[in-house]
């Protein structure tokens, strides 16, 4: 709180986990595949901040069988997202937890437009915001390529193509909003792992 009018450059010394000199709150955009859980970590790891993944939340419900698990179990292998009050409860609750006080890395949330809403609505009743939106740019072929590669059960090759076809459709409208909205910075996800972490860096002006 209270840290919203400070400048956004700062500086993280090296040897990481490195808690951030105040809250960073940063928002992962980018097609499915485009390796935003590999950044994410990346920034946890760098920030100090935990990485909160709504796939990886949903995916844990599914596999104990609780009942939002079971609800969602047969979206999530279709390629379809899960609706937008269900998210909504889902991420209110979990940035409600203490970790989350120090800043977040969101990966997989928002993907709606309604979605981008809620999640200013939910930050700006405790008097926060983001600081910056991610957008991790990949080429489509090469976004099938790595599903395929990777053979998890909801990655066959039509359910792969439904979820670009979703993401297109729901998810990319969140670039022009967040560039609207002063937010958005690019990153070319198509580079080593180390190189599209230190784009990152380079994006939300931190020093690692
Ligand atoms: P992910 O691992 O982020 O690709 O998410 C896997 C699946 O979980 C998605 O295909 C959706 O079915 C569901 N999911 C994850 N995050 C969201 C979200 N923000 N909104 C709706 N559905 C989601």
């Amino acid at each position: 709180m209270g840290d919203a009018a400070e400048p956004a450059g700062q500086a993280v010394a090296a040897g990481a986990p490195q808690a951030a000199l105040r809250p960073l709150r940063i928002v992962l955009l980018g097609p499915p595949n485009a390796g935003k859980g590999t950044q994410a970590a990346t920034l946890q790891a760098l920030l100090g901040v935990p990485s909160i993944s709504t796939g990886d939340m949903l995916r844990r419900e599914a596999e104990s069988g609780t009942p939002l698990g079971q609800r969602v179990r047969g979206i999530m292998e279709s390629g379809a997202l899960v609706d937008d009050g269900t998210m909504a409860d889902v991420v209110r609750e979990r940035l409600r937890q203490a970790d989350a006080a120090s800043g977040f890395v969101l990966d997989g949330y928002p993907r709606t437009l309604d979605q981008a809403e809620t999640l200013g609505c939910i930050l700006a009743s405790a008097d926060r915001r983001l600081d910056a939106v991610l957008l991790v740019t990949v080429p489509e072929a090469e976004l099938v390529r790595r599903a395929l590669a990777r053979g998890r059960s909801d990655d066959r090759e039509e359910v792969i193509r439904e979820r670009l076809r979703v993401y297109r459709e729901k998810t990319a409208p969140l670039i022009g909003y967040y560039s609207g909205l002063g937010l958005l910075r690019e990153v070319d996800g198509f580079r080593p792992i180390e190189e599209v972490g230190r784009q990152m860096v380079a994006a939300l002006g931190v020093h690692a």
